[in-house]
């Protein structure tokens, strides 16, 4: 007999861990805020929105950024990556073993959480709903490939794709390759270039458009 229904052994975010003082106090202040009609839930929505894309990923992004300008960093990233990651103060719940995956022309790297949702919290902000969502948690291993061109990106066939697992133990970031004709970009130049599903390895970093001529 078992009252276990899963064995994922740490805070799972959409089962959603018990909840502390803080995030009660959170959920209280919430509900009555848009009871009294002093805030638009919809607004809220944009807020975690905003968090899931904007904020979130660009702690994340600095480490990629800073990986591709300092070899030695990328060395250290690669070697011990939360501590390479805590230099940047990136320190924090979800986060605290972290390993970093360099995607190359011969490697393409993909996270997925098959069991819940797992995630870095510290360098990517909230996961994305599709990340949480069972399609992409059994297709992600099932057929990568076929994920990944829904996504927008073809991988060639002499590329190999390897797909982690992130458990409760080990939350993974994608270092993704650094594109042609980025060269003389400086480092916070090259951070806004990289987006978050570049990190999850469901995208790729692309080369800032060249200015529209007139
Ligand atoms: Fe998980």
């Amino acid at each position: 007999m078992s009252g276990h229904h899963h064995d994922h052994d740490h805070d799972d975010v959409d089962a959603g861990p018990p909840l502390g003082d803080l995030q009660l106090r959170v959920r209280a202040l919430e509900s009555l805020l848009v009871d009294k009609g002093l805030v638009d839930p919809t607004a809220l929505d944009t807020l975690i929105d905003t968090y899931e894309t904007k904020v979130g990923p660009r702690n994340g992004a600095r480490v990629v950024a800073k990986a591709w300008i300092d070899p030695k960093y990328r060395q250290r990233l690669l070697e011990n990556a939360s501590t390479a990651i805590a230099e940047l103060g990136y320190i924090g719940r979800q986060g605290e073993d972290m390993v970093v995956l360099e995607n190359t022309p011969k490697v393409h790297n993909m996270v997925v959480c098959t069991l819940c949702s797992c995630y870095p919290w510290p360098v990517l902000g909230l996961p994305p709903v599709w990340y949480k969502a069972a399609p992409y948690r059994s297709r992600a291993v099932i057929d990568p490939r076929g994920v990944l061109k829904e996504f927008g990106v073809t991988v060639p066939d002499d590329v190999e794709v390897r797909v982690w697992d992130s458990t409760a133990e080990l939350r993974y970031l994608v270092l993704p390759e650094r594109p042609a004709g980025t060269e003389g970009l400086r480092e916070e130049q090259l951070a806004e270039l990289v987006t978050r599903d570049a990190m999850i390895g469901t995208g790729k970093v692309e080369a800032p458009r060249p200015k529209a001529k007139r």
